[in-house]
């Protein structure tokens, strides 16, 4: 098969293909009622036992602190009352399993979001996602192919970003997928975690892939199914060579990236959740310069509360101990779709209701997310950053919900830090055309080169067709950049680019020549990326 390769790194291993990786449950009728309940109470303990597992290695790899949300979650499976309520609906409707913990679920999260104090109200989410996991069990499709099982390359006709949100990565060896695009979240999801990933091999990818034993090459977009000893001794032989050149890279760390000619450049990374955290050290990025917060919400079946959030801002601020840290705030819609939002179909969704469209529509969802921010700001050196601006009456509308924020929080009595940064996404024309005006709002500016090049050249990310007429170096966006960052420059605000195309190495004497401060890629390619600052003039 041959596709494109978007995350480098060789992965050899058995191919899982998920025909299909959400499903809704249908209302089966039984007649052996007692069977079922048997079916409900082995998925149910063997859902137990992984969030025992998941704990565990939570608790060793990011602490103790973040691996209780498991514990909290084995125990709701452990619980009578759910237990009863799952077997009575069995026996009393005589259905299925899976539809009576989906009906379980629904009663349960009612029950929690009605309750006064807000700690049992975020235990709505937890029970919709403990149940999802059961029912996942039970149908056989979705992540519970990747758990309790050994590592796969997860294959697929393409993968929705909430899919790839809910992925246990220590599962995945490879993604590979028949359509998709470069600039799609599966590809920079795979990036970020280090994954290596092929995309858009066409009809050659087939359901009856699956189980095939493979070689897959995230660089050159090549897979070999059953791959004879000769080549499997090639592709072992590149993966060590990759292997020592990441080791070399190694000499980079605790190193400035300054070029020859004495411009220095920040190398910050990008991550989807604190579970990204540990490459992003390992890497010895400057920062973390986007943090897509909306895959927190993409990981839950309904809103994550603000304590939720902020334990998972927290764990992120603190683990970055005084670097700075630019907290995206959600940039839900378009291709990041999570069901309990609501929102209407539109035939135009990458020009629809997302990101900070949503937030200033529905203030209290919005509330919530910048509460949880400011309350984690204590914790380390944040930057609060607004997705998808296109107007300074937009800007100005968050500021005002900011600041009601704050006095809410201060009439409280609770604390927050006074040098919170405030700054937006540069990614539609817009906003780089008027960036003179935005620059009088906002303390800095990071340019998202993937919905920037989409909007400027009329190129849907997202579809896999179009991709050759997708020039990423086109002048017309190359002119945006240098535009931003002069008229960031003019106002003394700090710019940085923060889309796929910062990763791009031919461009290095150009973000030099026009003097941008930061990049910020994915974790495992912050090195490379200042090696090239340094070999640079
Ligand atoms: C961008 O658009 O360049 C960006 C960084 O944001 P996302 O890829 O999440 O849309
Ligand atoms: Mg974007």
């Amino acid at each position: 098969m041959q596709g494109k390769g978007v995350s480098s790194g060789i992965a050899i291993g058995t191919i899982k293909y998920c025909a299909q990786t959400t499903r809704t449950v249908e209302k089966r009728q039984v007649t052996d009622f007692p069977a079922e309940i048997v079916r409900f109470e082995s998925a149910r303990a063997l859902a137990a036992a992984q969030l025992g597992e998941l704990a565990v290695s939570t608790a060793q790899k990011l602490g103790k602190e973040n691996s209780l949300l498991f514990e909290i979650h084995q125990m709701m499976l452990e619980d009578t009352d759910y237990r009863e309520s799952v077997t009575q609906i069995i026996q009393g409707q005589q259905v299925c399993a899976e539809y009576a913990v989906q009906e379980t679920a629904g009663q349960f999260k009612e029950m929690f979001a009605s309750m006064d104090d807000e700690y049992m109200k975020e235990r709505a989410a937890d029970v919709q996602d403990v149940s999802r996991r059961v029912i996942a069990l039970l149908t056989g499709i979705g992540e519970e192919s990747l758990l309790g099982d050994k590592p796969v390359i997860l294959a697929a006709e393409d993968f929705s970003p909430s899919e790839t949100a809910q992925f246990d990565r220590d599962k995945v060896l490879a993604l590979l997928t028949s359509t998709g695009s470069g600039n799609s979240h599966t590809a920079i999801f795979a990036r970020t975690m280090g994954i290596p990933a092929v995309i858009g091999v066409g009809g050659a990818l087939t359901p009856d892939c699956d189980g095939l034993f493979a070689v897959l090459d995230g660089e050159t977009g090549t897979v070999v199914l059953n791959p004879d000893e000769v080549t499997l001794a090639e592709y072992r032989k590149k993966a060590a060579e990759q292997r020592q050149r990441e080791e070399l890279l190694l000499a980079y760390r605790g190193k400035k990236g300054v070029s020859r000619s004495g411009k220095e450049i920040n190398i910050y990374a990008n991550i989807g959740s604190p579970e990204d955290v540990p490459a992003v050290l390992k890497n010895d990025a400057e920062g973390v310069g986007l943090f897509r917060s909306e895959f927190l919400y993409l990981e839950q079946s309904d809103f994550p509360g603000e304590d939720t959030q902020y334990n998972a801002y927290k764990a992120v601020l603190e683990s970055m101990v005084g670097k700075r840290v630019v907290i995206r705030t959600l940039d839900i819609g378009a291709d990041k779709q999570a069901d309990y939002f609501g929102l209407a179909h539109e035939e135009n969704p990458a020009l629809g209701l997302r990101a900070v469209r949503i937030c200033l529509t529905r203030p209290d969802i919005f509330k919530t997310q910048l509460r949880a921010l400011c309350r984690a700001s204590v914790h380390g050196k944040l930057a609060i950053m607004i997705p998808m601006i296109t107007s300074v009456n937009e800007v100005r509308q968050v500021k005002s919900i900011l600041k009601d924020v704050q006095d809410e929080l201060d009439v409280a009595g609770i604390r927050y830090s006074d040098s919170i940064e405030l700054g937006i996404m540069v990614e539609t024309p817009a906003a780089a055309i008027i960036s003179d005006l935005l620059a009088e709002e906002v303390d800095f500016f990071s340019i998202g080169t993937n919905d920037l090049t989409q909007y400027t050249l009329a190129i849907d990310r997202q579809n896999h067709a179009i991709e050759p007429f997708c020039d990423t170096h086109h002048d017309a966006i190359l002119r945006l950049i240098a535009t931003v960052v002069r008229n960031a420059h003019a106002k003394g605000l700090w710019v940085g680019i923060c889309g796929e195309l910062a990763g791009d190495l031919s461009l290095m004497k150009f973000y030099l020549d026009v003097g941008v401060d930061e990049l910020s890629v994915a974790p495992p390619l912050v090195l490379g990326l200042r090696k090239a600052v340094c070999d640079s003039e």
